[in-house]
């Protein structure tokens, strides 16, 4: 068998750096999951907020409820005043009735107001009804997901331990200035530090390669490298 060149090194190096990535990123989501959820966020809020408009409404409800009781005990003892008898003068008897009417107006106005408001709360209720049944449901998903993520965190976490630990396996088997060159390559392309000759042409870049670069990625001794990206160059 062949020694392995250190090209073949790198790349199995930039798969474990890959695998990592992929990891760290499905950990990374897995976390932000844990933390929060929109759907129990909107579930409370929408709740919250139905829960402050219904107290809204039955304030509204009582002060109607306690202004009308305080029209009630001004208007029944003028109405036995103006039928018991115990008032004979005619314009007092017509003053009476005029302030009655008065605060019968007044009342009705109360009470059609009134009417609105608990028709209001029919609505409302309603609707605080089944956003707590949404609240409920919602927080027990919660926990049935925040179990899962749990579960998932621990697994992806594992792993990724695994894949790092071969990773420092791996960086023993290549050379420090092959390292430092595969390193300055990723940090500037991203993922991709190594690139297949393809037709003559850098994978990476698309910019054809020079004979003598093609020749140096045969020599599984040496690191031939694009001279337009850069990428570490592989045959075969
Ligand atoms: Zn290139």
């Amino acid at each position: 068998m062949p020694p392995v060149s250190q090209v073949t090194d790198i790349r199995t190096l930039q798969e474990f750096d890959e695998e990592a990535a992929t990891l760290r990123s499905a950990l990374d989501e897995v976390e932000r999951r844990l933390r929060g959820s929109e759907e129990l966020e909107q579930a409370r809020a929408a709740f919250g907020s139905l829960d402050a408009e219904l107290n809204d409404i039955r304030r509204t409800q009582r002060a109607l409820d306690g202004d009308i009781s305080v029209l009630n005990s001004r208007i029944q003892p003028e109405e036995k005043r103006l039928y018991d008898g115990s008032v004979r003068n005619p314009k007092e008897l017509g003053n009476i009735q005029h302030e009655l009417e008065l605060l019968k107006v007044q009342r009705s106005k109360l009470e059609d107001q009134l009417l609105e408001v608990m028709s209001r709360l029919e609505t409302v209720e309603a609707s605080h009804s089944s956003a707590r049944q949404q609240l409920a449901r919602a927080e027990q998903e919660r926990e049935i997901e925040l179990a899962e993520l749990e579960r998932e965190a621990t697994r992806l976490g594992d792993a990724l331990t695994r894949v790092e630990a071969r990773r420092e396996a791996q960086k023993l088997k290549i050379s420090a200035q092959a390292l430092r060159v595969y390193d300055s390559i990723r940090r500037r392309h991203g993922a991709m530090a190594v690139a297949h000759i393809q037709g003559g042409m850098c994978a990476g870049c698309r910019v054809a390669i020079p004979e003598a670069i093609r020749r140096r990625a045969f020599q599984p001794d040496q690191l031939a490298q694009c001279p337009n990206c850069e990428r570490i160059l592989f045959v075969g």
